[in-house]
């Protein structure tokens, strides 16, 4: 593509992207087709011949949108909503263009030390403590997968050499995310041996049962190794005690791991700084930009006290990528398994330096005074009932009545198109969860949200 169509391409992608991101709401939120339409709709074989851009485009807007789930429709209220920010989106398309490699300190200074710049920052507004370290992944999922792996290469680190991680066991509440079972699968450990602690009547994990839990292992002959503690559970956004979790795993030897992937961000607002209370005394902790820190997808901060042992973990540094030993010059590469690394950190410093640290906080209170406003509306309807507390932007609901009849109303407030929402599974009973966190939903889309639950009992 010589310079002059890219510039031409370029300036009309531009404008298409301008227009959509002003009025995402020209489009329903979730896309009314079926399983396999758009790949019945597209050819089967790519093309022999290259073909021209306009042509490309005009099938990405009548194929590839209508099949399209609008993450960024201000009715976009199902699993946690998440935001591409318009300086988010563009550090992603800088990120594309220089598509730099950050593998080693060598092959891109900037994709490094911009890393370390934005996550101490973030660290900072967070208000964590100054001694860690931090790294971006893609995901929670992979953030935790490392952070479990660390854990095992604390308690035993011949798992690393020998793979003999017999009788390891990690330590979870039955409300946390299915990916601290799945690092768990990946590393090896097996789906029985993550204990899955039960949790109090607002869904935090008890710290009694937790205790137990390890004790009767150990007497078994086993080797807990890593306790896992979530800040804003996905299902109801609980708070798990971490302070009381905190002071188990250090009396037992084990490694914490706060996964606050979804509520870290709320702790960049002063008001909400307590939520993190405990996670100062975690070995390692992640929080995902991507979820409620208007990040376009994908950017995930893993943040540990203990790189030493993360990297104990992952380190394997064959001849060709050995580079002159700096001690300011980071080889994140050395810190996980990717080896590649793209400049996700662009993003992140544009989304922080534009909004600034009050910007977010700003953002973010407002979405969950928002949510609570909700919370007290279904409380004074007798049609419905709540079933969870509503610390952050989530709130758990339900109509009075069986679990089909909630799944036909959340289906008939989905058909509308106006908004998405999800449900979820408390104590056996269907509930729909309604999710704040897109930067272009207002009071009144939320309100929006409301009038149609009660318009589709
Ligand atoms: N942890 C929590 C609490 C989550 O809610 C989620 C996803 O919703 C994850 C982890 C996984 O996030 P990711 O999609 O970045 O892997």
């Amino acid at each position: 593509m010589l310079p002059e169509e890219f510039r031409r391409v370029a300036h009309e992608v531009v404008d298409w992207m301008t227009d959509y991101l002003a009025h995402p709401e020209r489009y329903p939120v979730l896309p009314r087709i079926k399983p396999g339409e758009l790949m019945d709709a597209l050819p089967h074989c790519g093309p022999d011949q290259g073909e021209p851009m306009s042509v490309i485009l005009e099938d990405f807007r009548r194929k590839i949108i209508p099949a399209t789930t609008h993450w960024n429709h201000p009715g976009f209220m199902a699993y946690f909503s998440t935001s591409a920010s318009g300086p988010g989106i563009l550090g992603e398309m800088l990120t594309a263009a220089l598509n730099s490699n950050g593998m080693l300190w060598k092959t891109s200074p900037a994709v490094v030390e911009l890393e370390q710049v934005t996550l101490e920052w973030l660290r900072r507004w967070m208000g964590l403590p100054d001694n860690l370290f931090g790294i971006i992944f893609d995901t929670a999922s992979t953030s935790s997968m490392h952070a479990i792996a660390a854990a095992r290469e604390m308690i035993a680190p011949a798992v690393r050499t020998r793979g003999d991680g017999a009788g390891l066991v990690l330590y979870t509440s039955e409300q946390s995310h299915s990916s601290i079972e799945k690092g768990a699968i990946a590393i090896g450990i097996g789906q029985e041996n993550v204990r899955k602690i039960g949790v109090d009547n607002a869904f935090r994990m008890r710290p009694d049962a937790l205790n137990d839990a390890i004790e009767q292992d150990r007497t078994r002959g086993r080797r807990p190794f890593c306790v896992v503690a979530t800040v804003g559970t996905t299902s109801t956004t609980s708070i798990d005690p971490v302070p009381e979790i905190a002071a188990i795993a250090e009396r037992q030897g084990l490694w914490l791991h706060v996964d606050a992937a979804y509520a870290g961000s709320a702790a960049i607002a002063p008001e909400f700084h307590h939520i993190l209370a405990g996670a100062e005394r975690a070995d390692s902790l992640v929080t995902n930009p991507h979820k409620w820190l208007f990040t376009p997808v994908d950017l995930s901060a893993l943040y540990t006290r203990r790189p030493e042992i993360l990297r104990r973990a992952f380190s394997l540094v064959p001849e060709y990528l050995r580079t002159a030993d700096d001690p300011r010059a980071l080889n994140y590469n050395e810190y996980g398994v990717p080896l590649g690394r793209r400049f996700r950190a662009l993003k992140l410093w544009f989304v922080l330096r534009y909004y600034g640290r009050e910007g977010i906080a700003r953002l973010v209170r407002d979405q969950i005074l928002w949510a609570q406003e909700l919370a007290r509306q279904v409380d004074e309807d007798e049609r419905f009932e709540r079933m969870a507390p509503t610390p952050f932007s989530v709130v758990c609901f339900r109509r009075k009545g069986s679990n089909e009849e909630n799944q036909a109303l959340l289906e008939r407030v989905n058909e509308s198109g106006e908004v998405f929402l999800s449900h979820t599974v408390l104590n056996g009973i269907y509930c729909l969860r309604l999710a704040i966190g897109n930067m272009a939903t207002t009071r009144n889309h939320v309100q929006r949200a409301w009038e149609l639950v009660r318009a589709a009992v």
